[in-house]
């Protein structure tokens, strides 16, 4: 039987899909996997196999990064909303001609009894919500919350991960820390016990957080909902088995 040496492969985090695609790969003898996570979280679950937290210093950084380590393939499986690691992963890969592909959940898409006013800004999703809106449920990333707390006529149910540091002065809100998956019969009882009229979401897709949708639909709340932002063309890959095709397909291994 050939000996090969560990092949060297880059995956860009902080998903479920970049934990499940690190801990299939760090089981494999003959792949090196290093994941690279931004490292904003406290405590931020670490994926299996090896680890970097931190920037790379833009494209030339991770650039040299990809040089320096010998990787010699990158998936890029970041959230479908941290768009500059994406664009700075097709430079960089570019530069050192090395393959990238992108793994990526499909993103949520109405269906028949949904209320969606889709956007691609959170000050559209504010001046939405001043004049329609009364009670808001804004499931948002902690550092996408100011441009919503000049509202002061609307009561906000803020959810968040982490506690928003510091916190935008918001005049009437309440705030729930929680990370998903969540399921329908919680998300309905959270509309139905806090009276709310709108959700304020992005269109992450997958199943973790997908509920809130589906107890809206039932209860009539509208969701206003920010489309994903532009990427990079790259061949994309919908699962761990995809992804690993794809390797399969780009290297030997
Ligand atoms: P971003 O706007 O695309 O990236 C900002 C900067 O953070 C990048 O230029 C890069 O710094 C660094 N960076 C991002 N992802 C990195 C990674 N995996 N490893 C090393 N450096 C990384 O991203 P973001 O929206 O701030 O998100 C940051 C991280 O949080 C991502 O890894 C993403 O998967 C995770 N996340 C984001 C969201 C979201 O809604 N945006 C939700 C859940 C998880 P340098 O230019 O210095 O290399």
């Amino acid at each position: 039987m050939p000996v090969f040496a560990p092949l060297t492969v880059l995956i860009l985090g902080g998903t479920r899909e970049a934990y499940a695609l690190a801990s299939v790969l760090a089981g494999r003898p003959d792949i090196r996997v290093i994941s690279s996570l931004v490292g904003r979280t406290a405590r931020p679950r670490l994926p299996q196999g090896e680890v970097r937290i931190g920037g790379f210093g833009g494209e030339d950084g991770l650039a040299a990064y990809l040089r320096e380590h010998g990787v010699r393939a990158v998936i890029d499986a970041t959230h479908p909303f941290a768009a500059r690691i994406g664009w700075n992963a097709a430079a960089a890969c570019g530069k050192v001609a090395v393959p990238l592909i992108r793994l990526e959940r499909p993103a949520w898409r109405p269906v028949d009894g949904d209320d969606w006013i889709e956007i691609d800004d959170w000050h559209d999703a504010a001046a939405i919500l001043d004049k329609r809106a009364r009670r808001v449920l804004l499931a948002l990333g902690r550092q996408e919350l100011a441009p919503f707390s000049g509202l002061d006529d609307i009561w906000f149910l803020i959810r968040s991960v982490e506690a928003p540091r510091p916190m935008p002065p918001f005049r009437r809100a309440e705030i729930i820390l929680a990370r998903g998956p969540f399921s329908v019969t919680d998300e309905r009882n959270l509309l139905r016990s806090r009276r709310i009229d709108t959700i304020v979401c992005k269109n992450s897709g997958g199943q973790a957080t997908d509920a809130k949708l589906a107890a809206a639909r039932e209860l009539g709340v509208r969701v206003v909902i920010r489309r994903r932002p532009t990427r990079p063309d790259l061949p994309i890959a919908i699962s761990t088995d995809e992804a690993l095709a794809w390797l399969r397909s780009v290297t030997d291994r």
